[in-house]
C-alpha cells in the first residue's frame, strides 16, 4: 500500500483508512465494532497519557506510546465517520462555525 503523501488533506486521510481496510479484510466491519474499537483506543490514548504525566496507569504503557496510540485513535475516529459517509472536513469546518458563536470561558 503507498503510504500517506506528506501533507495530505483530511480526505486523503479517509481514502487511505478506506484503502487500509480493504487491504487488511476490515471493511466488512460494522460501524459498531469500529466505533467500539475507537472507545479503546481512546482508552489507550488515556493509558499513555498518565504515562506521560509519570503515573502509568498500565505497566505495559509508555510516554512514548502517545503519537502512536493518538493514531491508533484517529484510524478508528475515520473508520467509524468513512462507515456513515461522514466528510470530516466538512464536518469540522461546520462545526468550528458552531463553535465561534458560542461563549467561551
Ligand atoms: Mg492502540
Amino acid at each position: 500500500m503507498e503510504p500517506l503523501p506528506q501533507g495530505a488533506a483530511l480526505k486523503d486521510v479517509q481514502e487511505y483508512v478506506r484503502r487500509l481496510e480493504v487491504e487488511r479484510g476490515f471493511i466488512g466491519r460494522s460501524i459498531t465494532d469500529q466505533a467500539l474499537k475507537f472507545g479503546s483506543e481512546a482508552g489507550e490514548v488515556l493509558d499513555a497519557v498518565a504515562a506521560y504525566n509519570g503515573q502509568p496507569q498500565n505497566g505495559e504503557r509508555s510516554a512514548a506510546d502517545l503519537g502512536s496510540e493518538a493514531a491508533d485513535a484517529l484510524i478508528m475516529l475515520v473508520s467509524v465517520c468513512n462507515r456513515a459517509g461522514i466528510d470530516l472536513e466538512d464536518a469540522f469546518r461546520r462545526k468550528e462555525q458552531i463553535n465561534e458563536t458560542r461563549r467561551w470561558r
